[in-house]
């Protein structure tokens, strides 16, 4: 009896982290460790440098058009 309950002890933690993942450092939603970007766009530690940088230069032209429009 309490052998079993010993090896759902041990077993539990381990589970637990799996299917927790990472939260996003964004909006804080639990992605899948694997995930490269969340739904709310930002990017986990898996995206290449290649993806940070193309995301980099998404928000600047985003930040550049708002700019624009407000001074127009
Ligand atoms: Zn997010």
């Amino acid at each position: 009896m309490t052998e079993t309950s010993k090896t759902v002890g041990v077993a539990m933690p381990r589970e637990v982290e799996q299917l927790q993942g990472k939260p996003c450092r964004s909006c804080g939603t639990l992605l899948p460790l694997d995930a490269r970007a969340c739904s709310c766009g930002a990017l986990t530690d898996n995206a290449t440098f290649r993806e940070r940088a193309e995301f980099e230069v998404k928000q600047w032209r985003a930040y550049k058009e708002r700019a624009t429009a407000e001074s127009a």
